[in-house]
């Protein structure tokens, strides 16, 4: 059973349910995942290149919905290595549960995300993805709202921002001015869009590319699959100026460290940064460079 309960000393709301206690840990495991096709699986013996079902062991149930992409059949097709034709089907996967999912006029927000790596919380090896859409308005987006209501700091570029590691017409990919991980990066549109689904054939291509060289540079940097927590912050009531974003949080601070979230992060939601804005842009930029110009080549 899930229960919504709100916070009285902050009012921010939280989901229990006791039953994802006894959802299935198969992190690292072939045999039985239950998102392989086959008989007796979540996803069954239909053919499939990208599967969406409602989660087994939800976050939420109606009004409200937790669903699961599964990226493809394939047991280790990883989001990042995948060709951009087939990346290109996942984010129409998101964008029309997107569409959907909005007519639903008691859903507050949708959150299209990734929790990559075991160390991250994937119970699950098998590549997917997650999509929440919440009956509430999750306590960041509502912090994150009240900065949109005049103008958009995304799109004010007298607003502090951070270095950039690349801009073309279409995104751009900065290290944000006052990040919260010490290699958390922004994937931004140029245009102020608001949600997936407003979002140009042209501006999804290069996306997806741009996603996936994000993710290569910090597999390339940390030499290993980052456990990562990759999310989408959009905006889906009509009234809103927001403007969305994808935030790639690795939770690595260097090469086989990890960054914990401790007492300051944990008790007081305070972030303690080991490393500037600046530091990460000129370790990341060249590496980036590198992956994005051989893919341009080929
Ligand atoms: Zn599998
Ligand atoms: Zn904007």
């Amino acid at each position: 059973m899930i229960v919504l309960r709100q916070d009285p000393l902050t009012e921010e709301w939280v989901s229990l349910n006791a039953d994802r206690q006894e959802r299935p840990l198969t992190a690292g495991r072939l045999m039985g995942c239950p998102f392989c096709p086959g008989e007796g699986t979540e996803v069954g013996t239909v053919p499939f290149d990208v599967a969406v079902f409602e989660n087994k062991f939800p976050a939420f149930h109606a009004p409200g919905a937790s669903e699961v992409v599964v990226y493809s059949p394939h047991h280790h097709d990883d989001l990042a290595y995948v060709s951009v034709e087939h990346g290109t089907l996942i984010w129409h996967v998101w964008m029309d549960r997107t569409k959907a999912l909005m007519q639903d006029a008691s859903i507050q927000a949708i959150v299209v995300f990734e929790n990559r790596g075991s160390k991250v919380g994937a119970s699950i090896a098998h590549p997917h993805g997650q999509i929440y859409a919440y009956p509430y308005i999750p306590p960041r987006l509502q912090r994150e709202r009240q900065q949109f209501l005049s103008t958009c700091p995304l799109c004010h570029f007298h607003e502090p921002h951070g270095p950039y590691i690349m801009a073309n017409d279409l995104w751009r990919i900065e290290v944000p001015y006052a990040p919260r991980m010490p290699y958390q990066l922004w994937l931004v549109p140029q245009r102020h869009v608001a949600h997936l689904a407003e979002l140009t054939e042209e501006e999804v291509g290069e996306g997806v590319r741009l996603m996936q060289h994000i993710v290569r540079t910090y597999d390339t940097y940390f030499g290993l699959r980052t456990a990562l927590v990759m999310a989408l912050y959009q905006e889906v009531q009509k009234s809103s100026a927001y403007h969305l974003r994808w935030d790639f949080l690795p939770i690595d601070r260097g090469q086989g460290k990890i960054k914990y979230l401790a007492g300051s992060e944990l008790a007081m939601d305070a972030f303690v940064v080991d490393m500037t804005p600046e530091f990460v842009q000129s370790t990341l930029e060249p590496i980036f460079q590198r992956i994005h110009q051989e893919k341009r080549m080929n």
